[in-house]
């Protein structure tokens, strides 16, 4: 199962109770950060995220509503003992960035923290471990912006309880079933992985789409995801001013949405200009019925 705890859905300026953008991402008790607006520590606070289980951070872009609250959370986590390894990924600009202010306040953390460039205009794997990726992949944005997508894989297989008792085999060797192995019992005979397990289930994908122009650049990145998190800063009685300033409107989110085959699709990035939001469901549903208005402290679980 894959977690996704919205901290922040706003855009640029907090307004209406909502935050600039951050929101944190579960795979099997890791938890990855996207994005750290301002107040992403407080956000954190209030829903009871556990920092010191956040290993890995990825930064989309510099524009400040999606970073600017990095630095209170890094210098936070070396106040707070950290000494395990923070693994920080964001446009090559950010290294400076954080380089000079723990330089100028003469701090040294006491954990290391390891720095990925994202390359402008290329997609890149960032974590690839057996049981979960994460992927970035570059969206059009006024400077350099990506995304990233979150698979988690299962790789395990199924055992079928019933086959195994009838073939005898000790609970001590299930582990090992569920990873594909055969059986060799005592008497000689060999039990076949299939005759005693079924295939696990599908792999699960979130992607976040972060701050972009509605676009098919990226399409095959965020194909058949489960869950897609698409930013719809605007209605689309806006669409001239979406498209200038390089955002998307609720309904172009949703055609993408349909495009790509994914299952649901959750809304975020409002403009403070907005109040009320069911004007964004009323608009993506009519194109994507399985749609979301995202809401800051609501885990969505895929
Ligand atoms: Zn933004
Ligand atoms: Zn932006």
């Amino acid at each position: 199962m894959i977690k996704i705890t919205i901290l922040g859905n706003n855009s640029a300026l907090p307004a209406y109770n909502r935050h600039p953008t951050s929101q944190v991402v579960d795979i099997e008790e890791q938890l990855f950060l996207v994005d750290c607006g301002e107040a992403t520590q407080i956000q954190m606070q209030r829903y009871h995220i556990r920092r010191r289980r956040i290993n890995y951070i990825f930064i989309s872009h510099l524009h400040g509503d999606h970073y600017f609250g990095l630095m209170g959370l890094i210098t936070s986590m070396g106040l707070m003992g950290r000494t395990a390894p923070l693994h920080l990924f964001g446009p090559p600009a950010l290294q400076q960035i954080v380089d000079l202010q723990l330089q100028v306040a003469t701090t040294v953390l006491p954990y290391p923290l390891h720095f990925t460039a994202l390359e402008e205009g290329k997609a890149q794997i960032l974590v690839d471990e057996a049981s979960y990726k994460v992927e970035s992949f570059p969206v059009e944005h006024r400077i350099p912006c990506h995304g990233f997508s979150f698979t988690h894989r299962h790789l395990q297989r199924r055992l079928l309880p019933e086959q195994c008792r009838h073939y005898e085999i000790p609970t001590a060797f299930f582990a090992r079933l569920k990873n594909g192995e055969d059986y060799t019992r005592k008497d000689g005979l060999l039990v076949k992985n299939e005759w005693v397990t079924t295939a696990g289930t599908p792999d699960k994908k979130y992607v976040y789409c972060a701050d972009t122009r509605t676009t098919d650049s990226f399409l095959p990145y965020i194909l058949k995801a489960d869950l897609l998190y698409h930013e719809s800063t605007y209605l689309d009685n806006d669409q001239k001013k979406a498209f200038d300033r390089f955002h998307s409107t609720a309904r172009q989110a949703a055609e993408l949405a349909q495009k790509a085959g994914a299952g649901r699709l959750l809304l975020g990035h409002f403009s403070s200009k907005y109040q009320d939001l069911s004007l964004f469901y009323e608009e993506a549903s009519q194109i994507f019925p399985d749609v979301e208005v995202s809401t800051e402290g609501i885990t969505y679980e895929i």
